[in-house]
C-alpha cells in the first residue's frame, strides 16, 4: 500500500459518560432506562459510539456508560440527526443535570479500523468479521471503515437493505468459519460474482453510489482458489499494479478483490 494514500487516523477514544436520573421512583426509573437505552442505541446505529447495553453500570445514584467513540468529537451535538436530537432532548430532560463526559484513554481494539473518509475518492462495500458494529463502507484510499455519521445521510430504504444484507453476509461468514458442514457452500456464496448474496451486494452498491455521490466498489471475497486474470463479470483486465489498495479492480463492473481474503 502506498503511504501517501493513507488517511490520518487518530486512535479511538474511550469515555465514561456519567449521569443521574432526576427522580428515584420506580415508574420514573423504568421510563428513564428505556429512554437511555434508545439514546445509546441510536448513537451506536450511526457509529458515533461502539457500545453494548452491558457497558452501563450503576454507581450509587449515578449511572456510568463506558463508550468507545471513533473520533474524540463524535458525541458532540453537531452530529445529531433529527432522531438523535429528539432522543437526546428526552433523555436529558429525565436527568438531574447534563451528563459528564470523562476521557478514559485510547481504545486498543478498534484503533486503525476507521477513518473520517475526507480523502475518499471512492468507497468499497466490504465486510470483515470483527467489525460487525461498524459501517461496512470503507474508504477507497486507506481501506478503513467510515462511520455512518461521517457519510452523507442514507435513505431509510437503503439503510434497511444494507442492514438486512449485512446480517445475511455475517450469517454466511459464520457458517464458513464455524462449520465444515456449511463451509464450501458459504465460500461459494461469498466468492462467486453471480451468487444471490453478491448480486444483492452489488445492487446495494448502485444505490449507495447515487446517495453518496462517489463510485462504490463491491469486494469479492475469496479464501480458497485463485481469482482469474480476467474480470469475472466482463472478462476485461482487472489485475492492479503493485502498491494498489486491492490486487484486483474492474472499474467498469465496480468490483475489487484481494489475491486471498
Ligand atoms: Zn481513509
Ligand atoms: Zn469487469
Amino acid at each position: 500500500m502506498n503511504d501517501e494514500s493513507l488517511c490520518a487516523v487518530p486512535p479511538m477514544a474511550v469515555y465514561d459518560m456519567i449521569f443521574m436520573p432526576a427522580r428515584k421512583d420506580e415508574d420514573f426509573i423504568e421510563d428513564f432506562e428505556v429512554t437511555m437505552a434508545s439514546f445509546f442505541t441510536a448513537l451506536s446505529g450511526k457509529n458515533r459510539i461502539i457500545f453494548e447495553t452491558e457497558n452501563i453500570c450503576k454507581q450509587g445514584a449515578h449511572y456510568v456508560a463506558r463508550i468507545t467513540a471513533p473520533f474524540k468529537d463524535a458525541l458532540e451535538e453537531k452530529y445529531d440527526d433529527k432522531y438523535v436530537k429528539k432522543l437526546r432532548e428526552k433523555f436529558y430532560s429525565l436527568l438531574e443535570k447534563e451528563p459528564e463526559l470523562e476521557y478514559v484513554g485510547e481504545d486498543i481494539c478498534y484503533t486503525d479500523c476507521v477513518c473520517g473518509g475526507e480523502e475518499a475518492q471512492d468507497y468499497i462495500l466490504c465486510i470483515f468479521p470483527h467489525l460487525e458494529d461498524i459501517s461496512p463502507i470503507r474508504c477507497g484510499q486507506c481501506w478503513s471503515n467510515i462511520p455512518y455519521y461521517l457519510l452523507p445521510e442514507l435513505s431509510e430504504e437503503t439503510r434497511e437493505e444494507l442492514r438486512n444484507w449485512k446480517s445475511v453476509y455475517f450469517a454466511y461468514d459464520k457458517l464458513f468459519y464455524a462449520t465444515d458442514i456449511g463451509e464450501m457452500g458459504a465460500h461459494k456464496m461469498m466468492s462467486k460474482v453471480d451468487s444471490r448474496l453478491n448480486k444483492k451486494g452489488m445492487e446495494i452498491c448502485r444505490k449507495l453510489e447515487k446517495e453518496l455521490g462517489k463510485p462504490v466498489y463491491y469486494y469479492i471475497y475469496r479464501f480458497y482458489g485463485k481469482h482469474g486474470k480476467a474480470c469475472p463479470i466482463c472478462g476485461g483486465e482487472w489485475k492492479e499494479p503493485q502498491g494498489a489498495i486491492t490486487d484486483y479492480r474492474c472499474r467498469k463492473c465496480r468490483i475489487v478483490a484481494h489475491e486471498r481474503s
